[in-house]
């Protein structure tokens, strides 16, 4: 554990803590999250998943017996431990299926283990599920009294969650939320799914560069597709180039959730991924396009499209409120 932070000192209340944990295919973030939802100890360490299941495993529990241990000598309760991981989760904790970037995950009970090694209540959910009970419980959610939104997370590929009335709709098994896999056009690139058309093919950010790699010319294409941040600074310049790819790439993150409008009714959405840091200038292209594309009756009630606000620490918050949140939990 990291020395030097103290634990607040509040009352009771404020001496209760889940351990958070967001395994992603490069980091695993953690920390303390109280009851309140606020974060103290955060840190990142390397995922190292190509060391297999067995290591991974081992480092998450042994973050969990550090945190443990901390409770112990300092005198804080631990009340167990929330876990958001890569790869689709079902309702028990157990890892249905996860990509090759953390090998040989697929099939893991992740909670099973979890709890038996290390004695504590735990809780395992899909990566952008935790992003959304984040988001719902502490950030845009919360400081716009949404109980109601679908979350898309923006970046290698998309991942997604819905949220009805404070709660995840997990669907069958609970994996809904694939929406980066919505067919959204006939041939393309092949997807990380083996298919052609998924959404997440024209509207993560490895799309975006994509684009940028087909239409812009060579010398800006280099610096903007390393990072898609100049390209928006261009683009906000009035360059005619860099203009026509942000509104191409708006255009196809309006089509995926215009579909999800229709299908699910929904008005709130709330986009996480550094690249909804452009606000206004990339949400407000992408809300006109929706607006001119959903039929009357869905876009009635108004259209809210909302970054996600905690950032990198919304999975470690969202995963502690899983584990807070699940039946017969501590409260
Ligand atoms: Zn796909």
């Amino acid at each position: 554990m990291q020395k030097g932070l103290k634990i607040p000192q509040g009352g009771p209340e404020n001496r209760r803590f889940v351990l958070g944990i967001d395994i992603g295919g490069t980091g695993i973030k953690t920390g303390f999250v109280d009851t309140d939802g606020e974060v103290t100890r955060f840190r990142t360490l390397p995922t190292e998943g190509a060391r297999g299941r067995e290591a991974l495993l081992d480092k998450i529990c042994g973050i969990a017996d550090a945190a443990a241990a901390a409770s112990a000598a300092e005198g804080f309760e631990l009340l167990g431990i929330g876990i958001g991981t890569a790869g689709f989760v079902d309702s028990q904790g157990r890892i249905a299926y996860a990509t090759e970037i953390l090998p040989g995950w697929t099939g893991t009970d992740l909670r099973g283990a979890v709890a038996e090694r290390t004695g504590l209540d735990t809780a395992v959910l899909n990566d952008v599920h935790a992003i959304a009970l984040g988001e719902l419980w502490r950030g845009a959610g919360a400081k716009r009294g949404l109980r109601s939104f679908v979350c898309a997370a923006l970046g290698t590929g998309i991942g997604g969650c819905i949220v009805e009335d404070g709660r995840i709709y997990g669907g069958r098994g609970g994996y809904a939320g694939g929406f980066g896999h919505m067919t959204v056009a006939q041939g393309g690139p092949v997807c990380s799914c083996g298919q052609r058309g998924c959404w997440e093919m024209y509207a993560s950010v490895s799309a975006l560069k994509r684009l940028i790699r087909e239409r812009a010319e060579a010398a800006a294409a280099a610096a903007w597709e390393r990072d898609p941040r100049l390209l928006f600074e261009a683009a906000r310049a009035g360059d005619r180039d860099a203009l026509g790819i942000v509104d191409h790439y708006a255009q196809m993150i309006a089509i995926g959730l215009v579909n999800l409008a229709h299908t699910l009714n929904c008005g709130d959405f709330v986009l996480g991924g550094a690249i909804t840091r452009q606000g206004d200038f990339l949400l407000g292209r992408v809300e006109r396009e929706m607006v001119r594309r959903l039929m009357p009756v869905y876009r009635a009630g108004g259209i809210g499209l909302h970054a996600a606000e905690l950032g990198e620490r919304a999975g470690v918050i969202g995963a502690a409120y899983a584990l807070l949140e699940t039946p017969g939990a501590p409260q």
